[in-house]
């Protein structure tokens, strides 16, 4: 609050010493812990600073006080960028972050907490992230992104969810990445509402995977399945489809629901 830079001279499991780190100014605090009482006493107090300067660069201000010196109006601003926000620092408290601490301390506090809370505790609900040097690498990868979930197999379980990309060596390029507690039900509507107009397809070893939970286990199906996802023109993709088709009517109906085949 007093922009003044302090340092710790002693900091261990008796002693806490925090002096001014300008040297010849007396401010310092120093407490010890009464093993008797358990707790810790203020032994000295020497709260005037005399001879130091105000600085902009403190160490002891890291993205963790900024975090918390922020947190209302980080949470009511998610959308802040790190650069504005290192600006807001600088002419409301005086302060030059470093663009990773502003970067953490945004992190920090943009981590969505349950409205509900335990032993009047925060719980952890959901984060996003998206690293800046792979939202730059995938400029340079295909057009395509990949999406799937999974289960989380932890005690508090929830989803991760993913977006990859593929590069240039045909890997996967991971682009971001979700925790949140819900399935991922709504991914079909969330990409036609965000990316519209964009073609979207399925995954066909999860299409064929939704196929044997609804019943249709044979191989013969997989089979036409696969053979139809490989076809290169519409010719051969009817004619696989149509293979499918006198496999198992129910099959082919099943199928015919899913957009993606209707377009054809
Ligand atoms: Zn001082």
């Amino acid at each position: 609050m007093e922009r003044k830079e302090m340092k710790y001279h002693k900091n261990d499991k008796v002693r806490c010493a925090v002096k001014c780190k300008h040297e010849s100014c007396p401010w310092k605090v120093i407490l010890r812990f009464n093993k008797d009482d358990k707790c810790w006493r203020l032994s000295v107090v020497k709260d005037k600073h005399d001879g130091c300067v105000r600085t902009q660069n403190n160490s002891m201000v890291n993205s963790s006080i900024v975090a918390k010196r922020w947190k209302q109006q980080i949470r009511g601003n998610l959308e802040w960028k790190t650069n504005s926000f290192l600006e807001k620092i600088l002419t409301d408290d005086h302060y030059i972050l470093s663009k990773k601490q502003a970067w953490r301390a945004l992190v920090k506090e943009k981590v969505k907490v349950s409205d509900l809370k335990e032993n009047g505790k925060e719980r952890f609900l959901r984060m996003y992230i998206c690293w800046e040097a792979t939202r730059e690498g995938f400029k340079h990868c295909r057009k395509i992104i990949g999406l799937d979930g999974c289960h989380l197999k932890c005690k508090i379980g929830g989803q991760l969810l993913t977006a990859v990309g593929i590069d240039a060596n045909e890997s996967l390029f991971p682009i971001a990445y979700a925790v949140v507690e819900d399935k991922q039900k709504g991914l079909i509507q969330a990409c036609e509402s965000t990316l519209q107009g964009v073609r979207h397809i399925f995954c066909v070893r999860h299409l064929h995977n939704n196929m044997r939970v609804a019943g249709f286990t044979a191989n013969a199906i997989k089979d036409a399945l696969w053979k139809a996802a490989r076809a290169t023109t519409v010719n051969n993709f009817s004619t696989a489809l149509l293979e499918l088709r006198k496999l198992d009517e129910n099959a082919y109906v099943w199928l015919g629901d899913k957009d993606e085949i209707k377009d054809f």
